[in-house]
């Protein structure tokens, strides 16, 4: 089959003059350019956005000085220039492609532009970033079957699956205020806790923390109050995605969560990646839509025969932790699961058509949370709650250490790439956050 919207920017045999794009593994090479809003760490700076490329970073302030632009790039450049990547979210995809292959072009090995660009560049080690971009909403979806199912037996070991799941959608509105940036530390919450057996709740130190291994939909052009998106105009709205860890208070959550839902048990933080891959660096990547045989066609508002050959995405997904001890001993992070978004019921394409279906307007930079993304075996379950099965089998850390939920200290880290045949492969960059204890009472 061969995928659509490819072109040239997708040819993996590219190479940038900037060396380090060029490396085996690379997560940020010439075909992948993710912004990301930074500046140089250390000085009080205006917050410019930048393109990831190999260690380093394009400082889209610099080169749109110093670079040759045609006009229409240089109109998009210029918010980019002063920190605004909302402003390029809400273009419209065909001047995001131009200045992806405007990009390109100008990274790519032998270009006119390298002698200009040259030093637009920063090494990312001495960048500081933060969230890249103004984030108005945030909605966190459930699009994960075998998450929902796993968490929905330790609830209802007869009825994991709720008769709604595989006709809507299910997500809540989460709350954007709380999102940080990768490198975040975040204290444990304090919040309601009731022990089956007792008789009232107590005020006290979340002890069932857990983080949940998302993908984040960040939205392009929004859609006018009243209007929604048809699915054949899907892709005109998604820009790009990031990797989301939606931390999560267990013992919170059990006890609120009913009739309305998550809330304080979410709402404490929830770190995201800084660096966001686009849907047109994402297009190699594309898969058939995994539905399996029997179950009930989407309604015709979320279906499309596009949808249903290529809405999927086969990206690869992974959890790493590394507890305090281990960084004490100087050991790396060990990998806890891996997992791929192909196994998502519903697909970016259905987040957005169905959240803007009774007229709700997104607006560009919105951030829309896939919901844990565990794959269908026992060990590839998304969240410390799938994997310790509620609790009860804590895991054994190679050091001997072990775990049901997080410990005070730990630094958990997801990661993602995509890897396809006539492909390069790309990654995200790590999503990283550490646990601190609870702040005294
Ligand atoms: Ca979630």
């Amino acid at each position: 089959m061969t995928l659509p919207n490819l072109d040239f920017t997708h040819d993996p045999a590219a190479q940038s003059w900037v060396a380090s794009a060029n490396a085996e593994g690379c997560d940020f090479p010439l075909q992948n350019l993710p912004y990301g809003r930074f500046r140089r760490a250390g000085h009080n700076e205006d917050w410019r956005i930048g393109v990831a490329i190999g260690d380093q970073i394009l400082d889209l302030r610099r080169a749109a000085e110093r670079g040759r632009w045609e006009t229409p790039l240089q109109v998009l450049l210029q918010p980019l220039a002063q920190g605004d990547l909302n402003a390029l979210m809400a273009a419209p995809k065909a001047a995001r492609v131009a200045l992806r292959q405007a990009l390109f072009r100008a990274l790519q090995a032998g270009s006119p532009q390298q002698a200009l660009l040259a030093d637009a560049l920063l090494a990312q080690h001495e960048a500081e970033l933060a969230l890249p971009c103004r984030i108005g909403d945030y909605t966190d979806f459930y699009t994960g079957i075998h998450h929902a199912t796993t968490v929905g037996k330790l609830f209802r070991p007869d009825n994991p699956l709720l008769p709604n799941y595989k006709w809507v959608p299910i997500g809540y509105h989460g709350r954007a205020s709380s999102i940080g940036i990768s490198g975040q530390q975040l204290h444990r919450p304090w919040g309601q806790l009731k022990a089956p057996d007792a008789d009232a709740p107590v005020f006290a130190p979340a002890k069932r923390l857990d983080y949940e291994l998302e993908l984040g939909l960040f939205v392009g052009p929004g859609n006018a109050l009243g209007e929604p998106i048809p699915m054949a105009q899907a892709d005109e709205h998604l820009f790009g995605l990031c990797l989301l860890n939606d931390w999560s208070a267990r013992d919170v959550q059990a006890w609120e969560y009913q009739p309305l839902g998550p809330f304080l048990a979410k709402n404490f933080g929830s770190t995201i990646s800084p660096w966001v891959v686009t849907m047109e660096a994402l297009a190699p990547f594309r898969c058939a839509q995994q539905r399996p045989e029997g179950d009930p066609p989407p309604l015709p508002y979320l279906d499309s025969e596009a949808n249903r050959s290529l809405g999927g995405l086969d990206l690869e997904l992974e959890v790493w932790l590394q507890t305090a001890a281990m960084r004490a001993a100087g050991e790396p992070a060990t990998r806890l699961m891996r997992s791929n978004f192909r196994h998502a019921y519903w697909t970016l394409a259905q987040m957005l058509v169905h959240h803007a279906s009774n007229g709700c307007n997104l607006q560009p930079g919105d951030l829309l949370g896939t919901g844990t993304q565990s794959g269908p075996a026992a060990d590839e379950g998304g969240s410390l709650l799938e994997l310790s099965q509620g609790g009860k089998q804590a895991l054994t850390l190679p050091n001997g250490e072990t775990r049901s939920f997080l410990q005070d200290g730990d630094t958990v880290i997801l990661r993602a790439h995509a890897q396809a045949g006539g492909a390069r492969r790309i990654g995200f960059g790590d999503c990283a956050a550490t646990l601190l204890a609870a702040r005294a009472g």
